[in-house]
């Protein structure tokens, strides 16, 4: 039985002070909550916030990205122990924003990923096509691309420490979501790929979450599906009532 994971990624949104007040109004909220693991990427600026305002709570805190070496002459990186140290347990690497903005390869996602749990720390892998490339028959190849390739300096006990998310970069802050029947057989492509390299228990075990314009009212149909183990949100975590909302999707 995979424990459902709902993840709110914030990219370049709220200060410190923001940060706060969306804790104080979310902590309260979730209290209850023991079906599904919640986790929270704030900036950089905020993770300190954001791990002293839901400590005790059970909502774990993760960086939205990370440099793969431990320290050294990279002006603006962040290290893995630099993450561990503040108290940060998750890290999303890979997501479609830093590989189409920031130059991220299949190469650098997979140092990272293995960067992140040589840390003891879990990875969220980012996966998914973009539009010209789904219209041009590809997405199932590009996305196993990217998915054997972030995955390519771990063991197959490392994949425990591993969860995936599809993200199809046509679905990311567009408003447009994938039908939950496109998500589903993508998420199907995921772990049939990870049982051919790594075998049916890890794949069986392995989390997919689905991320793209994923709102209160989608999220239920997409958590009926099998393959489908949580959701990765942007723009609906940013507001506690729709970001709780989701989180609440089986009541
Ligand atoms: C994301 O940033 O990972 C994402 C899925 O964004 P949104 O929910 O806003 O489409």
């Amino acid at each position: 039985m995979r424990q459902p994971v709902i993840a709110g990624n914030w990219k370049m949104f709220k200060t410190g002070d923001e940060t706060r007040q969306f804790f104080k109004a979310l902590v309260p909220a979730v209290v209850d909550v023991d079906y599904c693991d919640i986790v929270i990427a704030p900036p950089f600026t905020a993770l300190t916030v954001a791990l002293e305002a839901a400590a005790g709570s059970r909502i774990a805190i993760a960086a939205q990205d990370v440099h793969w070496e431990k320290e050294g002459p990279f002006t603006g990186a962040v290290s893995p122990r630099m993450l561990s140290g503040v108290g940060c347990t998750w890290v999303i690497v890979g997501h479609s924003e830093r590989r189409q903005l920031f130059g991220e390869t299949d190469e650098s996602v997979g140092r990272k990923a293995a960067a992140v749990l040589a840390e003891g720390m879990e990875a969220i892998v980012c996966v998914g096509e973009t539009l010209a490339e789904r219209e041009a028959g590809r997405a199932e190849t590009i996305v196993k691309k990217q998915l054997i390739d972030g995955l390519a300096r771990l063991t197959a006990s490392d994949l425990s420490h591993i969860i995936a998310a599809y993200e199809p970069v046509w679905a990311i802050g567009t408003g447009r979501t994938a039908t939950p029947e496109i998500a589903a057989e993508m998420h199907g492509v995921i772990r049939r790929t990870v049982s051919e390299t790594y075998g049916a228990e890890v794949a069986e075990s392995l989390r997919i979450l689905y991320g793209g314009s994923v709102k209160p009212d989608n999220i239920a149909a997409l958590m009926d599906k099998l393959d489908i183990d949580g959701a990765l949100v942007g723009g609906a975590s940013l507001k506690p009532d729709a970001f709780r909302a989701i989180i609440n999707y089986g009541k």
